[in-house]
């Protein structure tokens, strides 16, 4: 049996995150990828769980072997989604999720035509600024970034 893929994208502060969670609580059968990442940890993350936090040499040595289903390099960081995990997670017959950015998206459709993809828009950019700083993870640059990338 042979689960199916989901990609969510969304801009960050969009509620991706929450909705997500919900599913999982909701649905059975189902779970998310957890990515590679170069970003360091907020407060709060745990390694293993809500990524592989590794270093830019480990990433590159990753990206050299080919263990990436698709990588992409968003706010200065680098993010991957292992190519094995997945492949038998779907293989198991479970629906996995890949929470990725709209270039990883689109590389993972190429190579699995099939998948769903799922866009979360915020109701509107206000609403988006006022998360990202209520979120209070994230410095003005940093949140000025991402409203930037959000709405381009
Ligand atoms: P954050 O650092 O806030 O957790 O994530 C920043 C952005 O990177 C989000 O848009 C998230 O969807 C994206 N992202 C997380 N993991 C991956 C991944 O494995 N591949 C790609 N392409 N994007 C990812």
């Amino acid at each position: 049996m042979i689960g199916t893929l989901y990609i969510v994208s969304a801009p960050s502060g969009a509620g991706k995150t929450s909705l997500v969670k919900a599913l999982l609580e909701r649905v059975e059968g189902i779970s998310v990828s957890v990515s590679h990442t170069t970003r360091a940890p907020r407060p709060g993350e745990r390694d293993g769980q809500d990524y592989h936090f590794i270093d830019r040499e480990r990433f590159e040595a990753l990206v050299a072997a080919g263990e990436f289903l698709e990588h992409a390099q968003v706010f200065g960081n680098f993010y991957g989604t292992a190519r094995a995990t997945l492949v038998e997670q779907l293989q198991a017959g479970e629906d996995v999720i890949l929470e990725i950015d709209w270039q990883g998206a689109r590389q993972v459709h190429a190579a699995f035509p099939e998948a769903v993809k799922v866009f979360i828009l915020p109701p509107s950019r206000e609403a988006l600024y006022r998360r990202l700083r209520a979120r209070g993870q994230d410095s003005e640059a940093v949140i000025a970034r991402r409203m930037a990338e959000a709405v381009s």
